[in-house]
């Protein structure tokens, strides 16, 4: 047989991969989702942003990417706990972009309590935002991705979809139940081009572990430095915390050429957390 020489992965990686492919981040007025869809907007994406927030704050954000990257940037409101919300999302994108070819659920919330004590209405919060927003969005996403024959469907997880910890729950159980929700969605579409896959962030040192954070210095009588020490030597065998510009990263290469094949997996970026 012979040698073939194919496009190598580097080449596929081309700068600006994404231009004219228009996405939705969830939750990205901050932390991950922003760093997300900061990358996605860097590699010529037309991008939605949505989450809650101060609205000049969001106001600026967009406009930076808008301004920076030269794409088109949107704002939804969405709340992501309110089905019809998150389908007036959908139809919004696509009226401003003409298509949604990238979604990104990455909206999340937090709760930690004995499940005992745990209260009833921070389950069905939890739930809402981690798991079932993202079964809401993903359905009415993919009849157009189907039409168009490409999609990319990128679900934010945690190392706590892998493993669990005392105290969360909701957070660990819709975790968990997004990496399954992954692997359906991507089942039911392998033959349409169409991938879905989860990232499995450990630590990242957002708003929503800056909070974890400083509750547990509060609780232990510690520094927020000396309890941020803890949180990663509990968990974290690296000693550092992973970061939204890297979570972006990985998410534009699951959105690539080079990722065509990857669907359904579940994709730790943990500092060694589920290593051991
Ligand atoms: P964050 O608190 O900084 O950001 C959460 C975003 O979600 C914000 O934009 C917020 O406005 C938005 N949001 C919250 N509730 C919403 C709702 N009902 N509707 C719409 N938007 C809503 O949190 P983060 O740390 O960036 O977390 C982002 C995702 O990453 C979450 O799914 C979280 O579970 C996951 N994650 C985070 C870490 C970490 O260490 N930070 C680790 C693993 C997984």
């Amino acid at each position: 047989m012979p040698i073939a020489v194919t496009r190598s992965t580097t080449e596929i990686l081309t700068p600006r991969a994404l231009a004219g492919r228009a996405a939705i981040v969830t939750g990205s007025t901050s932390g991950i989702g922003l760093g997300i869809a900061t990358a996605l907007a860097a590699q010529g994406a037309d991008v939605l942003l949505n989450g809650f927030g101060e609205p000049a704050e969001t106001e600026a954000v967009r406009r930076a990417l808008t301004e920076t990257y030269g794409v088109r940037t949107e704002y939804s409101p969405a709340d992501m706990s309110r089905p019809p919300e998150i389908r007036r999302m959908v139809v919004d994108a696509m009226e401003a972009f003409g298509a949604v070819d990238i979604l990104v659920n990455n909206a999340g919330i937090q709760a930690v309590a004995p499940v005992e004590e745990f209260p009833d209405e921070r389950w069905d919060a939890v739930l809402a935002v981690n798991l079932s927003a993202a079964f809401h969005a993903t359905k009415a996403v993919v009849p157009g991705m189907k039409r168009r024959g490409w999609g990319r469907i990128v679900n934010i997880a945690s190392a706590h979809g892998l493993v669990g910890s005392a105290g969360k729950a909701a957070y660990v159980a819709a975790k968990h139940g997004i990496l399954g929700l992954t692997k359906v969605v991507a089942l039911d579409h392998a033959n349409s081009s169409i991938t879905c896959n989860a990232i499995c962030p450990g630590w990242v040192l957002t708003p929503l572990v800056q909070r974890q954070v400083e509750a547990k210095a509060a609780q232990e009588g510690s520094t927020v430095a000396a309890a941020t020490k803890a949180l990663l030597a509990e968990k974290q065998p690296m000693l550092a915390f992973s970061t939204p510009e890297a979570l972006g990263a990985l998410t534009v290469f699951l959105c690539s050429e080079a990722a065509a094949t990857m669907t359904g997996t579940a994709l730790p970026m943990d500092g060694g957390w589920t290593a051991r």
